[in-house]
């Protein structure tokens, strides 16, 4: 027997017991003829005391060799409220050291020394850590319960293979070549879409998996080559049924994980999230929506607002005290590359119900006030103005609204404002390529009172797709599917698929469509996302065990890497 208890597990009631205890050394102090040492693993820290018959091997032993004890638990004399053991202490009769430690390259605390590149490459160190811990521990927990949740209302988990061929959704697949089939290639699923279709063809009904999926995009911070989806599809259902059954497991989750209620659980069609947020996306946890204020600033001789496709307004509450140096500062902060904006003007509404704005020499209190008006402004507050394109000025309004809510405390991390998304464009016209690509996948279904459109004006065809979203950040998207042969093929033309190659890349799936496909539709969830959004966090990566860094590489293993000749010549590769 390794051990009698974790070094999580004893408490005062255990004092007087005899224990065996095995884990990591995480510090040593010596005071007088005695040694204490903290003791850790994955369940806690428990402090040993070494007395001076063991004084020469307690001063031998380093950070992080592991050991075995033997020893009588006592009350401790100065207790440690912070830990669940710290009333204790043992006495350590016996030792044995299992394993020495070389020096850890960093500190295996819960802020460490170490920097982000030498943690990834010793990865399992780093993996010591309790935050790391934590955060692997609430993604266990999230899983379980969400097959907890889809057990309980019929849903089979499937696994699908990962050795496929293309499925289109936006990205580049990762390919694998085949050695028994010269010149060909698998492809890794960037999502398991088609086979879960296929599922509901084959009568499944209901399905769901927790599933890796694999896209070759360029890199943007925080995005996995391979990252975890909860994957789900339904029959007979329509869009209600699955805003409802995924509605019902987010409300589950955060009961379950976070003992939390979700108190609300708002909806929102695409144009208006855009409208008002100028995001899909909206963070709905803070107001400061947009105003139109193209009338009240209209031939007052500003150029810039005359000529200007979309003047905006957001108003920051109780902001109108801003120092001019405050006020430069959001200017450069919307005129950097990265926003694109011209200019900012902005209006403070002062106490006394005056106006200060810096666009004074062409409008007059009179005027300042109407913009208030519009924009439900009060005393005290400050009006921020973008003009331009009205996409473009959208844009530009998001990104500056979700920077104040940054600033201004207003986006906290503590609460949680679900939201769906829905009525997504069904195509988005591409300029690179001079043709639409499909918003969501080609296999989702266009609205019905939409589809004449798609002959006269395919770009304002909306789909039935939606997305979840959780405080400004997309957690899930899905939609309900074509299932019908001659609409899918429709769809593959638009997008500009000949006859070949739409039968080559799916006859399969329009085939299977002509032997009885139930209507049907689904949704994924980014599960990755989703664990970081429980803790709290902004990174993925912390919720992944053995994550890629930002250049999509392995720095543990070392991965991607070249391969042996022989191994190439295998598979019929050269390089040249
Ligand atoms: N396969 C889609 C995706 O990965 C989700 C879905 O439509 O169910 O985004």
């Amino acid at each position: 027997m390794y051990r009698s208890h974790t070094n999580g597990a004893l408490r005062i009631e255990d004092v007087n017991k005899e224990v065996t205890l095995a884990g990591w050394v995480q510090k040593t102090r010596e005071l007088g003829a005695m040694t204490f040492v903290d003791l850790r693993d994955r369940y806690g820290i428990t402090q040993l005391v070494f007395g001076e018959e063991h004084l020469k091997i307690a001063k031998e032993l380093g950070r992080e060799d592991v050991i075995q004890v033997t020893g009588k638990v006592i009350e401790r004399e100065s207790k440690n409220k912070n830990i669940p053991t710290g009333e204790i202490e043992i006495t350590v009769a016996s030792i044995t050291v299992l394993n020495k430690s070389k020096t850890p390259p960093f500190t295996i605390e819960d802020e460490t020394d170490g920097g982000e590149e030498l943690r990834m490459q010793y990865r399992y160190l780093d993996l010591r850590r309790n935050p790391l811990q934590n955060a692997l521990k609430l993604r266990h927990k999230l899983s379980i319960e969400v097959r907890k949740y889809l057990d309980s209302i019929d849903f089979f988990e499937i696994e699908t293979p990962y050795l496929i061929k293309s499925t289109p959704e936006g990205a580049r697949d990762f390919v694998v070549p085949s050695r028994m089939n010269e010149g060909q290639f698998y492809a890794l699923p960037q999502s398991p879409q088609t086979f879960k279709q296929l599922l509901m063809v084959s009568g499944y009904d209901r399905y769901y998996q927790i599933v890796r999926c694999f896209r070759d995009e360029d890199l943007r911070a925080d995005r996995q080559p391979e990252f975890t989806q909860i994957d789900c599809e339904m029959a007979f259902v329509d869009q209600e049924d699955i805003l409802n059954t995924f509605e019902g497991m987010v409300d589950y989750l955060f009961k379950k994980v976070k003992g939390m209620e979700i108190e609300a659980f708002p909806r929102m069609d695409y144009a208006t999230a855009i409208e008002k947020y100028g995001s899909d996306k909206p963070d709905i946890r803070f107001g400061m929506t947009f105003n139109y204020i193209n009338e009240e600033t209209q031939n007052k001789g500003f150029n810039v607002f005359d000529q200007a496709e979309s003047v905006i307004a957001i108003v920051a509450e109780d902001c109108s005290t801003y120092t001019r140096k405050e006020l430069d500062k959001l200017v450069d902060f919307v005129k950097r590359p990265q926003v694109g904006a011209k200019g900012l003007i902005y209006v403070k509404c002062n106490e006394d119900g005056t106006f200060k704005s810096s666009v004074d020499k062409f409008y007059n209190q009179d005027d300042l006030k109407t913009w208030a008006d519009k924009c439900n402004a009060k005393a005290g507050d400050l009006i921020l103005v973008l003009s331009g394109d009205k996409a473009a000025t959208q844009n530009q309004m998001n990104v500056l609204r979700l920077h104040l809510g940054d600033e201004l405390g207003l986006r906290n991390p503590n609460v949680y404002a679900p939201l769906w998304v829905y009525d997504f464009p069904l195509l988005e016209w591409d300029e690179e390529t001079g043709r639409y690509h499909a918003m969501h996948h080609p296999f989702t279904s266009p609205k019905k009172e939409d589809l004449a459109l798609l002959d006269t004006d395919p770009g304002k065809v909306r789909a039935n797709a939606y997305d979840l979203v959780l405080n400004g950040t997309e957690i899930g998207g899905g939609s309900i599917r074509i299932h019908d042969r001659a609409v899918q093929s429709r769809m593959f033309d638009l997008l500009g698929f000949s006859k070949e190659e739409a039968q080559a890349q799916f006859g399969f799936l329009m085939n299977a469509f002509e032997y009885g496909a139930p209507p049907h539709g689904g949704i994924a969830l980014g599960f990755d996302r989703l664990c970081a959004l429980f803790g709290g966090q902004e990174t993925i990566r912390d919720f992944i065990a053995f994550p890629k860094n930002n250049n999509g590489r392995d720095v543990m293993i070392d991965s991607p890497s070249p391969i042996a000749n022989e191994q190439l010549d295998e598979l019929n590769i050269k390089l040249s």
